[in-house]
């Protein structure tokens, strides 16, 4: 990460101002994904150049240092390099989401990226078998593609990240997924917890995706296990897995509350900033609204992995411990 993005993070993290912010550009996809029914969405909406422009230099405003650019899908966006360009230019920290690789494949679409200052290419990763890959996201060979797209990153000077769903079909093999995911070269991996309640704004959920707290708990304690193996670079904090393994077993005893809209926002593809991708409340229109709207109540209220991860870092001195395991884990320490 370039110098001048650090040094943005922790000026504004010093300042109790520091938040992240995850961006869908569209909701159209090239992938049909059963636990996600975003694709079906009718019509295809597009953020526009200018919005967007606008909209990203708005967040640097709010203090937005790390920014996920997402959909649908990202890449379909035709000014998704500009997009990158501009937060690279308020020196926020940047990942860009990907669930069809044969898109990071053409139109130099990853030479693009790296141009842009993009420090993330974080790819849908759901199985070690090539056909469940194939067949969860309905896209031909996209393990070839994944292997081809990872290979070429690695020559770039950004990282490659597998998004790794628990779903019904990993949460007893994350092993095996987390291993297949090193052999092909991938960077970092980052686990996505299964939600449990469903969100009006964000369509999540699915037969992928139903399946009992149980399994989730489990499958979070083998994660647990495997980061401090050491033997994966998993990015997500103990902490939070523990958190989350708290808030599923029994929500009253989880230690730190999420902080969505304060520290942690979605903003959606009309352009209205909404506390995560669960809560359907806007909170304002990010070309209009005033800093102070995000200044909402902590909550407790479901177990999404990015907003409660991110959150585990804004629980005052508590929060002292995951810094330090986040700091550790991208290598700041
Ligand atoms: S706990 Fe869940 S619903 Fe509440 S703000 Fe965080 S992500 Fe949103």
């Amino acid at each position: 990460m370039e110098k001048s993005k650090k040094r943005n993070i922790a000026l504004n993290y010093l300042k109790g101002r520091l938040k992240c912010a995850e961006f869908a550009l569209t909701n159209a996809c090239a992938s049909k994904c059963t636990f996600c029914s975003i694709w079906k969405q009718s019509p295809k909406v597009f953020v526009e150049r200018e919005q967007g422009l606008k909209a990203i230099d708005r967040l640097a405003e709010f203090g937005v240092s790390h920014i996920t650019l997402t959909g649908g899908e990202p890449l379909l966006n035709p000014h998704i390099a500009e997009f990158t360009a501009r937060a690279t230019k308020n020196n926020m920290n940047s990942a860009v989401l990907d669930a069809a690789p044969q898109l990071l494949l053409r139109n130099d679409m990853i030479g693009r990226l790296e141009d842009a200052g993009a420090d993330i290419i974080s790819i849908s990763f759901d199985s070690a078998d090539p056909e469940t890959m194939a067949r969860s996201r309905q896209i031909d060979n996209i393990m070839d593609g994944i292997a081809e797209a990872v290979a070429r990153i690695g020559r770039t000077s950004m990282k490659s990240m597998a998004s790794v769903l628990i779903w019904n079909e990993n949460y007893d093999r994350l092993d095996e997924v987390c291993a297949k995911a090193q052999d092909l070269g991938f960077d970092i991996i980052s686990l996505n917890y299964p939600t449990f309640s469903q969100s009006s704004v964000y369509e999540l959920g699915g037969d992928g995706i139903d399946m009992p707290r149980e399994s989730v708990v489990s499958a979070l304690e083998a994660a647990i296990r495997l980061k401090e193996s050491k033997k994966y670079h998993i990015i997500n904090s103990a902490m939070s897995m523990r958190n989350i393994i708290n808030f599923l077993t029994d929500p009253a005893t989880v230690k730190y509350q999420c902080h969505g809209g304060k520290r942690v926002l979605f903003v959606d593809w009309f352009l209205n900033v909404h506390p995560c991708m669960q809560l359907p409340t806007s909170l304002g229109n990010i070309l209009t609204m005033d800093e102070k709207e995000l200044d909402i109540e902590s909550c407790n209220a479901c177990n999404m992995s990015w907003y409660r991860d991110f959150s585990m870092l804004f629980n005052g001195w508590r929060s002292i411990p995951a810094l330090i395991e986040s700091a550790t884990s991208v290598g700041w320490l």
